[in-house]
């Protein structure tokens, strides 16, 4: 594409899990400008603040890392060295490591944001060659619970639904998430269809009266943590009132009896006294939903980040499959991912307990493939060390070394002080980065500074199995190289074959391959195909429809040994960190509208720094009054873990016992006491091993 004095090239925001479709044009001065793009079938045209700013956090360069930095100890300065010496070094200490301690001493933390030709090199260097499955991702602390969820009830992790789905839903219930705010351009097609449809409904769960639960034909305000038991005490209403589909429960879904046996020890009147809302409105919800023709249930970290995210996400995912509300037109469980390649991430097998193309790690047959087709090492049957888990090992000396990649632990890891104390230990760290704002950089041995978004090509999937391709605009400044070149330059370093890629493309071919017959086989696909039809859904096998497929399971046959899906009759303990005399007040964390993750690209845009220019403390008035404190006065936050202290905003949108802290501030000019994750609890999922970032204990008092 061109415009007068400028090139123009498409791409893909790079911030939430939507994959609004940007055109990327490159001015004469070589800087970008940014506008959506008109045809792509996402967004048509519109962005939201953050990605109609995006050109910001790449035109300013002021914080870029320019060049690899090393020290031989952490005593010492860090000094400016080659390419080939700064991976030499990592190489060597890594094999050192290695020899000595077996490769499950080393570890690779990465991100959701990586692409996934990154994704796909660094586990192949990890698992199929270096011969651990120590590789995570930030998605651990995101989207691992619907991982586990969607495995257990549909058999895959697959999301079954696509966003042209919305527009001919007639329900909508949309639970621990505030898409107004984190997926707004999704928002904005559901906002149009509501206009445009006034009857259908809108039914939003929250403890907090956020935007999402504006345009809400109901918002039951819950008690944070009571999700299961809301999601149970609607699945018995449905039942009560004859709204299931009998074909479906009976032909098409395993554990339907267990269900119905559960929820009826509730009565809903106790649901309700549970969950600090009305029956009434218990009974509405169930109506709504059990009225509909087409019924998505959507959501997000409010049910993910949980110590019980894997039984919220399958209470929530039983409501679509009792009501059949799924593999068909308007209907279908929706995880709206928080990052913008998670999803790929998933394809590639990116996180510590997973293989390529969704195979199983338990599952020999599945090992064996992959390590013929890589050629490489053993792979190990035992997962790897999650993204907690990695800091504890730190902490603990079983790990030695760990390389940090595209993402900020320091500000986005639970009980983060502890995260720093682990890092402070570790023997070698090597940090791969965009920008010296990175809190992990004080901590490093080995700086190798990467390229950022529209400097290099790629390819993500968003929240609805979309892929499409990023291309590559301007060149990234000093000697900074694409992330997927970094770790193919390392790991022929340490010796290995398999890692002499020509370019982005093929890693993309291997990849593809690699997926060939598997569930979300997408062996038809290529860069050339991605360019001329923009982006397609998975599966897009070698004779696939032109965009692929927007919809699964419509024949309703599931990816379980029985080919049904799976009714989980699961119960609603909660495990979380509960108030006391000491720590009366529940502590919940999330995102603001116009920052992203730890604000390393949004914290430079000016304008998206006005919606809140510093963190705060969301408090009822009635809790505010009891502690003397006014808006704008500074209140200390205390858990058992760490303390903050930010200025009170008084509201009657939260619930009374309840406060918020944003997530995104980390330490401020050395300051750390505007981060949340001082107060938030280790505790994690069993299954997903995803933290409880959503429920804490906290004693709120004025400075
Ligand atoms: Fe980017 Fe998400 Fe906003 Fe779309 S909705 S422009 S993908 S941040």
């Amino acid at each position: 594409m061109t415009r007068k004095n400028t090139e123009s090239y498409t791409s893909t925001c790079c911030y939430c899990g939507v994959g609004c479709g940007v055109v990327v044009n490159k001015e004469k001065n070589g800087s970008i400008t940014v506008e959506g793009d008109k045809i792509h079938p996402v967004n048509k045209g519109m962005l939201c603040s953050k990605g109609i700013n995006l050109h910001h956090t790449v035109n300013d360069k002021t914080d870029r890392l320019l060049y690899p930095q090393m020290r031989y100890n952490k005593s010492m300065p860090m000094q400016r060295v080659s390419w080939d010496n700064a991976l030499d070094r990592a190489a060597a200490v890594f094999k050192t490591f290695i020899d000595k301690y077996g490769p499950d001493s080393v570890a690779f933390y990465a991100s959701g944001q990586c692409l996934t030709e990154e994704y796909y090199v660094l586990n192949k260097l990890m698992k199929g060659f270096i011969g651990s499955n120590n590789i995570d991702t930030n998605s651990r602390l995101c989207m691992s619970s619907a991982v586990v969820g969607y495995k257990k009830a549909l058999g895959e992790d697959s999301v079954p639904v696509c966003y042209d789905d919305i527009e001919l839903a007639d329900c909508f219930y949309v639970t621990g998430a505030n898409p107004a705010w984190c997926h707004p351009i999704l928002w904005r097609r559901v906002e149009a269809h509501k206009a445009a449809n006034p009857q259908i409904k809108i039914i939003v769960v929250d403890p907090r009266v956020t935007d999402s639960a504006s345009i809400a034909d109901l918002h039951l305000q819950i008690n944070p943590g009571t999700d299961i038991t809301l999601n149970h005490a609607i699945g018995r209403v449905l039942i009560e009132n004859g709204d299931i589909d009998l074909d479906f429960v009976t032909n098409h879904a395993e554990g339907f009896e267990a269900y119905s046996e559960l929820v009826f020890t509730k009565t809903v009147h106790n649901a309700a006294l549970i969950c600090g809302v009305s029956e009434t409105d218990i009974r509405l919800a169930a109506k709504y939903i059990g009225n509909a023709n087409g019924f998505i249930s959507m959501w997000t970290m409010g049910l993910n980040q949980s110590a019980i995210g894997v039984n919220k996400n399958l209470s929530l995912i039983n409501l679509n499959l009792i009501t059949g509300n799924i593999g068909k037109p308007g209907c279908g469980p929706l995880s709206l991912t928080g990052q913008p390649n998670a999803m790929g991430g998933r394809e590639v097998g990116g996180l510590s307990n997973l293989l390529p193309a969704h195979r199983d790690m338990a599952n020999p047959m599945h090992r064996a493939e992959v390590q013929q087709f890589w050629g490489g090492a053993t792979i190990n049957p035992q997962p790897g060390l999650t993204a907690t888990e990695m800091f504890e090992a730190l902490n603990d000396g079983r790990l030695k070394a760990i390389w940090i990649l595209c993402t900020n632990p320091m500000t986005s890891l639970p009980n983060v002080r502890l995260a720093e104390e682990a890092l402070k230990k570790a023997k070698f760290v090597v940090v791969q980065e965009i920008t010296n704002r990175s809190e992990c950089l004080p901590y490093a041995d080995v700086i190798l500074p990467a390229a950022a978004w529209a400097e290099k090509e790629g390819t993500m999937t968003n929240s609805e199995r979309r892929i499409s391709y990023l291309n590559k605009v301007i060149d990234a400044p000093g000697e900074a190289l694409p992330d997927a070149e970094i770790i193919c330059r390392f790991a022929k370093k340490m010796g290995y074959k398999g890692f002499d890629f020509k370019d982005a493309a093929a890693i993309y071919a291997e990849h593809v391959k690699l997926t060939e017959k598997t569930n979300i086989d997408i062996s038809g696909l290529s860069y050339e195909i991605l360019k001329e039809r923009k982006t397609v859904q998975w599966p897009y096998k070698k004779k696939s429809a032109l965009h692929g497929t927007p919809r699964l399971f419509a024949d309703k046959k599931f990816y379980t040994p029985s080919a049904k899906a799976i009714i989980h009759a699961v119960p609603d303990e909660l495990t979380s960190e509960m108030p006391d005399a000491r720590f009366p007040f529940i502590l919940t964390t999330g995102r603001i509208r116009d920052q992203w993750h730890t604000m390393s690209k949004t914290g430079k845009v000016n304008k998206l720094n006005q919606h809140y220019p510093q963190a705060f403390l969301e408090i009822h008035p009635t809790d505010a009054e009891a502690l003397q404190i006014s808006e704008g006065d500074v209140a200390v936050i205390t858990s058992k873990r760490g303390e903050v202290q930010v200025k009170a905003k008084i509201s009657t949108q939260i619930k009374q016992g309840v406060v918020f802290l944003p997530m995104h501030w980390g330490k401020v000019l050395g300051n750390d006491l505007n981060r949340a994750n001082n107060l938030t609890s280790d505790k994690i999922d069993p299954m997903s091993k995803e933290p409880d970032f959503k429920f804490c204990a906290v004693r709120v008092e004025k400075y």
